[in-house]
């Protein structure tokens, strides 16, 4: 079961996909035991600090990038604050634009 799931991110039409991918989380939520939530909602952060790089390391990959949404359990709001704060953090120097 799970492996056909990784083969099917890797396919082009990933939207697709993805929603697909959702649902079937769903209707499997009895057999996922953790539930993702978003982290910077449970500590109740106002704004994410692009100096708190020990933290931004955490939701960017070993190559540089920002890891997606599904994976981190991030919500959308917070997404979308910590890509800007991740995002200042490079123009710092602070973290790698892309690390070799
Ligand atoms: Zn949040």
């Amino acid at each position: 079961m799970s492996e056909e799931k990784e083969v099917l991110n890797e396919t082009p039409a990933v939207k697709e996909e993805v929603k697909t991918e959702e649902k079937a989380v769903k209707k499997y939520r009895k057999n996922v035991s953790k539930k993702k939530v978003c982290q910077f909602c449970q500590d109740k952060a106002k704004a994410i600090d692009y100096k708190d790089v020990n933290r931004l390391r955490k939701y960017v990959t070993e190559k540089g990038k920002i890891v997606p949404r599904r994976q981190t359990g991030v919500c959308s709001k917070h997404q979308r604050e910590l890509a800007n704060a991740i995002k200042r953090a490079r123009v710092m120097a602070l973290l790698p634009f892309q690390a070799d």
